[in-house]
């Protein structure tokens, strides 16, 4: 970590008062409780508050983990999910189709049908949907992570007119925190679009 304050003062100080650091990675300056400094500081090998933001982390140790592992960011961004491989919303609108679909066939999250993730999948249909949150739209993971998902997401897009499926997303950034009553609207957009396939059909 990089201190940006008088050692002295942050010495004689009460162990909830906040000191300046500044970030490794873009200079920005943050602020930390001296409690949280105070374990790390003399500890030079410590990677413990280098970065301002999960962001700044994200893109300085993105090129070198992305050559090893192409899911390194989804696997970050899982984490930042308290680690659950699929979201709330995921399983709820799950839940809702198979309720309101008796019959059809739906593969969900599934990375075998076209060697990208499709959060919702119907054959019968050639209908791919994925339900998109905010870092598909703002670089909330940082610049990198964000160029990262945009390229992966329009070589995505690609692939499913290569492959003759209908593809649809669902942008839900719009939603802060998931609860049933924010999500029954994007559960509705999604069987409009799966109805209208199945009217064409
Ligand atoms: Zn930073």
């Amino acid at each position: 970590m990089i201190t940006n304050f008088d050692i002295q003062e942050f010495n004689e100080s009460p162990n909830n008062k906040k000191f300046e650091l500044l970030c490794n990675y873009c200079g920005k300056s943050f602020t930390v409780k001296k409690k949280k400094i105070s374990k790390y500081i003399h500890n030079p090998t410590s990677k413990k508050y280098c970065f301002c933001s999960l962001g700044c982390r994200i893109d300085n140790f993105l090129d070198k983990y992305i050559e090893n592992d192409d899911n390194y960011l989804d696997k970050i961004i899982q984490k930042k999910e308290k680690n659950k491989k699929r979201s709330k919303i995921e399983l709820f609108v799950e839940e809702k189709l198979i309720e309101y679909f008796g019959g059809l066939n739906f593969i969900f999250d599934s990375s075998n049908t076209i060697g990208y993730n499709l959060d919702i999948y119907i054959p019968s249909l050639n209908l791919g949907i994925d339900i998109n949150g905010l870092h598909h739209y703002k670089p909330i993971f940082g610049k990198k992570a964000f160029e990262l998902t945009q390229d992966k997401d329009k070589k995505k897009i690609l692939e499913c007119r290569n492959r003759g499926i209908n593809y649809h997303t669902i942008n839900i950034s719009n939603q802060k925190r998931f609860t049933k009553e924010t999500s029954q609207i994007y559960v509705d957009e999604i069987i409009n679009i799966i109805n209208f396939y199945l009217l064409k059909k």
